[in-house]
């Protein structure tokens, strides 16, 4: 018999990929994982498949089609007056995650700390992991999930080698600030040191804030990956289409493991894309969009025993349950899935220790219909949660 040593011993399936197979299996409304249950649109599709028809089924390029690249450059100029190269600084990846590890591959070599903040996205401590890193993780605040610098000084060392970012942050919805900013210019400043900025939601910043992008800032923009998604910016999370900007030498460095890793990305998908983002409305609608959910979802919930949390971004709102039950988060979700059919991710599992305060995550980023019938669904889980 073969034996197997796990390299990620302790991971199982992810969250995601569990409460959406609870929901199906009970039926339930899936609030659970981020995805839209709303087509993306018509044009998007009916432009991939014309590609595909005039026969652009081959290989693209190791770093993504041309034009794809040069509208990525004016979106995020614009966007974010902040200027990359298409041919040296844009890299199209399968989706953010690969993106993700890719940074964290061509920086972190064993023994290397990294530092994350806590709770984090889930594909962030398996990469580093994999590659012999040590995560370091810095507790968010607990009223507001804001950043403690004096924390994050306090685990820096000379072993750190990378920060990761995540502003929208998933899960808890906060947008990080103008000072936060500055407070990372001062840490890194003279060091060796490297960000991976994961902001897949760069386009779903609320209440007419602007996004904060480390590209805003040069010091931080020399030393950092900034990774972002179509999957988010056009209702597209199916397709796995993402980006990395990169100053050049570490955009070589990344396309060396990139190239490695996925070679290249979905070609039509690609022209469709770089098509589609002329556009403009297409991403510049988005905010206003999901607000307009985020607004209904989070004034109905308030109306039930949840206490609902502010969401400054993204597809996601936390809330607290402790006035309905006392059970583990954990137990919570699967109750409410089974017996009340609403679907959401217990929040515990984005702690590195499982810290459980009794908070569950909300998509809604669904059709209005949805987010009616699962508002009418709890509305009556205090009547029966034990
Ligand atoms: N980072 C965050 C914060 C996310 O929420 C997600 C999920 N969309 C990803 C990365 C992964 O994005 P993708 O599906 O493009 O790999
Ligand atoms: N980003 C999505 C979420 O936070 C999940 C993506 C996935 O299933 N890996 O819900």
């Amino acid at each position: 018999m073969i034996n197997i040593i796990s390299k990620l011993p302790n991971l199982n399936n992810s969250i995601f990929s569990t409460m959406t197979a609870l929901a199906n299996q009970h039926q339930a409304i899936n609030l659970s994982q981020g995805f839209p249950d709303f087509d993306c649109p018509k044009a998007l599709v009916d432009l991939t498949y014309s590609y595909m028809k005039k026969g652009y089924n081959q290989y693209a390029p190791m770093h993504g089609v041309q034009q794809l690249r040069e509208r990525i450059a004016e979106m995020v100029e614009k966007q974010q007056q902040s200027v990359y190269h298409p041919d040296n600084e844009i890299t199209v990846t399968a989706g953010a995650t690969q993106a993700i590890f890719t940074a964290i591959a061509c920086i972190i070599r064993p023994d290397d700390e990294v530092i994350c903040f806590d709770p984090a996205y889930d594909c962030y401590a398996p990469a580093v992991d994999l590659c012999g890193g040590l995560v370091k993780t810095v507790s968010l605040l607990p009223n507001d999930f804001s950043i403690n610098w004096d924390d994050v000084k306090k685990v820096f060392s000379h072993k750190t080698k990378l920060i990761i970012m995540n502003t929208p942050h998933n899960p808890t919805a906060r947008t990080f600030s103008d000072e936060d900013m500055q407070q990372l210019i001062k840490l890194t400043r003279g060091t060796d040191i490297f960000i991976v900025s994961d902001e897949v939601y760069d386009k779903v910043v609320f209440d007419h804030k602007q996004h904060i992008s480390v590209a805003n800032y040069p010091e931080l923009k020399e030393r950092s990956f900034v990774i972002s998604s179509f999957g988010k910016m056009f209702h597209i999370t199916g397709w796995k289409v993402g980006y990395c900007l990169a100053p050049t030498k570490l955009t070589t460095e990344f396309r060396k493991v990139h190239q490695y890793l996925v070679f290249s990305v979905n070609t039509p998908i690609q022209y469709a894309l770089a098509d589609f983002l002329r556009h403009e409305d297409a991403y510049l609608s988005l905010a206003d969009f999901f607000q307009q959910k985020r607004d209904y979802f989070a004034d109905a919930l308030a109306t039930t025993p949840f206490e609902v949390l502010p969401s400054g971004g993204s597809y996601f709102l936390l809330a607290n349950y402790d006035r309905i039950s006392q059970k583990s988060d954990i137990e919570f979700t699967k109750e409410l899935t089974i017996k009340h059919g609403v679907a959401t991710i217990p929040l515990s599992v984005f702690y590195k220790n499982r810290l459980d305060k009794h908070f569950i995550r909300f998509c809604f980023a669904k059709k209005q219909e949805t987010l009616e019938q699962a508002i009418a669904r709890l509305t009556k889980v205090n009547e029966s949660f034990g």
